[in-house]
């Protein structure tokens, strides 16, 4: 007998298997022929749920009910990290498709492209291009590492799934809701006994590129007194970043995540060094408080050390307050299915805050079993997955209009 889990279980392999890398994890980077293939398996099984699979000039898989009427859409993203885990996008994508198969009518499935930041430096490409927070004059720019600009890797990718018929546009005007599952990306929910989260924010992150600029000079002949050390001004602020990052818990986080030195040589000091921090927060105007604190720090530190510092603004962004009646709602289907559930928020980016922008949207995190994410090491339990489709299918039949005629 085909149980839920197993059939859970078999797609997630199923996607699993388009692309392991050699240390364990799942290898389907951003506008990939792999993610392609995702894309291709994903519209199969939508076809055969009765759904009409099409591509949106972004890349994006719409898997739509016939006719012209509106309907509630459900899905994640198919694309990963290097060396990434099984569930990360698809545990969303594969219970997206279950719960079409399970609600009859006006239901959909929205799969957006190239959600992971790890091969251009910045994520959730389809879905910020599909709400128009991205140009292709932004997509042009961005290189991955061979120096491939992400919009001409775009065009092989939407090559790749030409059997899929395309869309002019992205039917966002149809969708009456989205509703994204996603796997925890920490180990909170079961530290409290829940299955669910329903996330009420997510952060925005703000990311700037910090460059001190000292004076290279001899390791040995250079007095203490004398020395213009842009690697020390630099260390100043990873750590006044870490400090930062744990005064304004839990709203708040500062990550030092790059650090580049010249010459870095064993006999000289170093004259410059570069460092990139990531700062974010679901407090609004949260992030540049913290921010504001650190610039000054590394204007002092500049000052103190006779090196001097530019700031390279990278992003910014506010954090997205999500639907609130969307947040009801999902907290109303797991009361009625007596799945225990609790608000939280998301610092980990995700499409549904852009899709959130235009039409009411809800994020809905499956408890982790061990917090691991973006790693092949990435687990929860069978009975919160299938309690997370029981709510889905719920929540689409009540966002339909309440007409429980589910098959
Ligand atoms: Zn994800």
């Amino acid at each position: 007998m085909i149980t839920t889990k197993n059939k859970l279980k078999d797609r997630i392999e199923e996607l699993f298997a388009l692309a392991p890398d050699c240390n364990g994890g799942a290898n389907r980077p951003a506008f990939s022929k792999a993610e392609a293939e995702a894309m291709l398996l994903v519209a199969g099984w939508a076809r055969a749920a009765g759904l009409e699979p099409a591509v949106d000039p972004f890349g994006n898989l719409w898997c739509l009910p016939p006719g012209d009427g509106p309907f509630v859409t459900s899905g994640s993203h198919v694309d990963t990290v290097p060396d990434g885990g099984r569930l990360d996008g698809s545990l969303g994508t594969v219970i997206a498709v279950e719960a079409a198969e399970r609600v009859a009518g006006q239901r959909g499935i929205l799969v957006c492209a190239a959600e992971e930041a790890a091969r251009f430096g910045a994520g959730t490409l389809g879905s910020r291009s599909m709400t128009g927070n991205l140009s292709d004059t932004d997509l042009a720019r961005m290189r991955d590492a061979e120096g491939r600009g992400a919009l001409s890797v775009r065009s092989e990718y939407l090559n790749a799934l030409e059997r899929i018929p395309k869309l002019e546009r992205a039917p966002l005007e149809r969708v009456l809701a989205h509703v994204e599952v996603h796997i925890e990306q920490r180990a909170d929910l079961r530290k409290h006994g829940l299955s669910l989260g329903i996330a009420t924010t997510i952060a925005g992150p703000v990311r700037h590129r910090l460059r001190f600029i000292g004076e290279v000079a001899h390791a040995g002949e250079t007095p203490a007194a004398e020395r213009r050390d842009a690697l020390c001004a630099a260390a100043e602020i990873v750590l006044l970043a870490e400090k930062l990052c744990q005064q304004y818990a839990p709203h708040t986080t500062a990550t030092v995540g790059t650090l580049l030195i010249h010459p870095n040589s064993l006999t000289s000091i170093p004259g410059a060094a570069e460092l990139g921090v990531d700062i974010r927060s679901v407090e609004p105007g949260g992030a540049k408080r913290l921010l504001d604190e650190l610039l000054h720090g590394a204007r002092r530190a500049a000052g103190s050390r006779g090196v001097t510092l530019a700031d390279v603004p990278l992003s910014v962004s506010e954090p997205t307050v999500m639907d609130e009646a969307m947040v009801r709602a999902a907290e109303s289907a797991c009361g009625r299915l007596e799945v225990r559930c609790g608000r939280c928020v998301s610092f980990a980016g995700h499409d549904a805050q852009h899709i959130a922008r235009t039409v009411p949207a809800a994020l809905l995190f499956v408890a982790s079993e061990n917090g691991v994410s973006h790693a092949p090491g990435e687990a929860a339990n069978w009975k919160d997955m299938e309690a997370a489709l029981a709510v889905l299918v719920e929540l689409m039949h009540s966002l339909q209009g309440g007409g429980n005629d589910g098959r």
